[in-house]
């Protein structure tokens, strides 16, 4: 199942910015920002973290920031650990190379919880034809473009308004805002992706 439940309170829970909710993220409404306690901690004292719930929490920020639930997390997880290569970082190419991830990363989409519902309602293609799936794992080459409709174009054109000026496109993307196509020009090298915690730590997570 999918994360459910108020965007804001997963950020507090993990005591970091996971950028949920778009906009509001980078306004000084943002409960992290705002220093807004651990749900149910106004009173308690944090204990220091073991070595486990390190490596616990690594994997829910990352898993909670991509959008995506516990068991469809560890799928993922066992395709990048049967891919030739380092595991860490195979697993963040395959969670960037998500459709509703790409719609976000270039931004058509002001979080990946509206990308995910950009995509399911049918406006997005993938190479020219409808792809409703937001879990559809793209490949370096692919273009992305947005449904010819009214509806579709006009709710992009506000999205990326707002984008320019906050969101920074990876090197590995190409954007062209005449058309709003987004190419995969590459794969990413080590170190050009940004998780939200230490990937090695999902790694040693999973290995016990
Ligand atoms: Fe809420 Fe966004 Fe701030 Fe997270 S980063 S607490 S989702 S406003």
């Amino acid at each position: 199942m999918r994360q459910t439940g108020p965007a804001c309170r997963i950020c507090r829970r993990e005591e970091k910015k996971l950028f949920l909710k778009g906009e509001r993220c980078l306004k000084a409404k943002c409960a992290i920002d705002r220093e807004r306690p651990i749900p149910g901690m106004h009173q308690k004292r944090k204990a220091k973290l073991s070595g486990y719930g390190e490596q616990l929490r690594a994997k829910q920020q990352i898993r909670r920031s991509y959008g995506l639930g516990e068991r469809q997390f560890r799928k993922v997880f066992g395709i990048a650990a049967g891919k030739k290569g380092i595991t860490s970082f195979n697993l963040l190419v395959l969670l960037e190379f998500r459709l509703d991830n790409i719609v976000y990363r270039s931004g058509l989409s002001l979080s990946r919880a509206l990308a995910r519902q950009m995509v399911t309602h049918g406006h997005i293609k993938v190479n020219g034809r409808r792809v409703n799936i937001p879990s559809y794992t793209l490949k370096a080459g692919d273009v992305i473009s947005i449904k010819a409709s009214n509806k579709s174009t006009a709710m992009t054109a506000k999205n990326i308004e707002v984008t320019a000026t906050t969101n920074k496109i990876p090197e590995w993307i190409s954007f062209d805002k005449e058309s709003s196509k987004v190419q995969i020009v590459r794969l990413p090298e080590p170190g050009e992706i940004q998780a939200p915690a230490d990937e090695q730590l999902v790694v040693e997570l999973y290995s016990k």
